[in-house]
């Protein structure tokens, strides 16, 4: 039996100086229920708390740790790069072998800029799509997360999902009124929007395979269209691979399903676990940022060597074994079929969505392929579920609204146990 002694001491203690007790949200397990664990290390699959508890691990940091907890030579980089100091706010060579690299993994991306995080990625490809178009308004969909930039936290997912927040205090009705919202999958309300509000609508932003709703598939011609859409009104298609990028295939999303974006962030995997995000894209619309352009965009700490050399490191790993993606790939359809099995031993009724290494169990009878269906599934079983499998040793996302993220140090021996798991953990849901 685990016990969560230090973790509740720590968490008393925290919430003395952090509010709520954490710097980002979800970790809080407000929406599970008990004490957040507070983690003292982690290597390959496994986590491990202040109480020394082992876990296996399904968020893996919310995706960077691809390859497993202080993967050696991501760290061996890291500890031989900061003897040439941390920073130095002047470009490095670094940079440019970071950037080629990607552009040589992922379609489409002539000109790309390192930022420090998913959301500054997504709100700078906003503001260079606003400023490329001379166009104010965009489209996102509901349950789609880009980052907590103002424009984003309309119908938002994830963090704001979970703690059931419908609009944010703070972000002003001006800038909420330029995001035009709607269901994911539903082209036709996409269209809708358009011709309501001809000529001022700058982008679409959208997670080609969202996974702050848990892990929702775009059905069959949704990007299409909404290429399609973009080529048509001259608007600028944003792909947010903050998720999916170097995940779902070395070119993200864009490899894997084929279709084309004029701009995609990304984050998470790009920095291996270091504070890392990008966004790239089309020249013409590259070249609209500063120093070539007037779109101004900028960062102290962007493109930082100890997290270049970390995020470079893991790139280049995958790069140069393709076959780690699909171990993962085949991984977690082995987990998919186990778990398959024990859900349909149990009885109730489920849904399991899934691509590549992304992949997420809804308590629902109904497919799940926006929000909407997202929320109407059993919130109440899966926080059950949620503890039955920790108390277990199995850490899945403490959240409904969240994909599980594989990783690749996961052995099938750790998948079987998960399985075996679940079906225990079945009983008490
Ligand atoms: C995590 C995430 C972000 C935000 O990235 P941060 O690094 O947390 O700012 C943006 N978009 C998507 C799709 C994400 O999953």
């Amino acid at each position: 039996m685990y016990s969560y002694e230090s973790s509740k001491t720590l968490f008393e203690r925290a919430q003395q100086s952090i509010p709520g007790g954490v710097n980002s949200p979800v970790r809080a397990f407000k929406s599970v229920g008990g004490v957040p664990l507070f983690i003292k290390k982690a290597k390959g699959a496994y986590l491990y708390d202040a109480d020394d508890n082992p876990y296996i691990d399904y968020i893996a940091s919310w995706g960077p740790m691809i390859l497993g907890h202080a993967y050696e030579p991501v760290v061996d980089a890291i500890c031989d790069r900061a003897r040439y100091s941390t920073s130095f706010g002047a470009p490095t060579e670094l940079e440019i072998e970071m950037a080629e690299l990607i552009r040589s993994m992922a379609p489409n991306i002539d000109l790309i800029r390192m930022v420090s995080s998913g959301t500054e990625a997504c709100m700078s490809a906003l503001r260079l799509a606003r400023g490329f178009t001379g166009r104010n308004k965009f489209i996102k969909f509901e349950g789609c997360y880009h980052g907590h930039a103002d424009a984003f936290l309309v119908k938002a997912g994830s963090g704001v999902a979970t703690f059931n927040i419908q609009t944010v205090p703070g972000v002003t009705a001006a800038i909420a009124n330029d995001t035009l919202t709607c269901a994911y999958n539903d082209l036709d309300a996409v269209r809708q929007l358009v011709a309501e509000n001809k000529g001022e609508v700058a982008a679409i932003i959208v997670e080609p395979v969202a996974g702050n709703m848990g892990c929702i598939l775009p059905q069959p011609g949704f990007l299409e269209g909404l290429r399609n859409i973009c080529d048509e009104e001259n608007m600028v298609l944003i792909f947010d691979e903050v998720m999916t990028g170097f995940r779902l295939a070395l070119g993200g999303a864009q490899e894997k399903l084929g279709v084309n974006a004029d701009l995609v962030t990304y984050g998470k995997v790009i920095g291996a676990g270091m504070p890392v995000g990008a966004f790239g894209g089309r020249r013409e619309i590259m070249e609209c940022i500063a120093p070539l352009g007037n779109v101004y965009q900028a960062g102290t700490l962007s493109g930082n060597p100890i997290a270049m050399i970390a995020g470079y490191t893991l790139l280049k790993a995958l790069k140069e074994r393709p076959s780690l993606l699909k171990e993962l790939d085949e991984k977690t359809l082995y987990l998919k079929a186990g778990l398959e099995k024990v859900l349909n031993e149990w009885g109730q009724a489920y849904t399991i969505n899934h691509l590549g290494s992304m992949i997420s169990v809804h308590f629902s009878e109904r497919p799940v392929t926006d929000f909407a269906s997202a929320a109407a599934c059993d919130i109440e079983r899966f926080k059950k579920c949620f503890h039955a499998m920790l108390k277990r040793g199995i850490y899945l996302p403490p959240s409904a609204y969240e994909s599980w993220f594989l990783n690749n140090a996961l052995t099938y021996e750790d998948l079987d146990k998960t399985i075996g798991m679940m079906a225990e953990s079945l009983k008490e849901v």
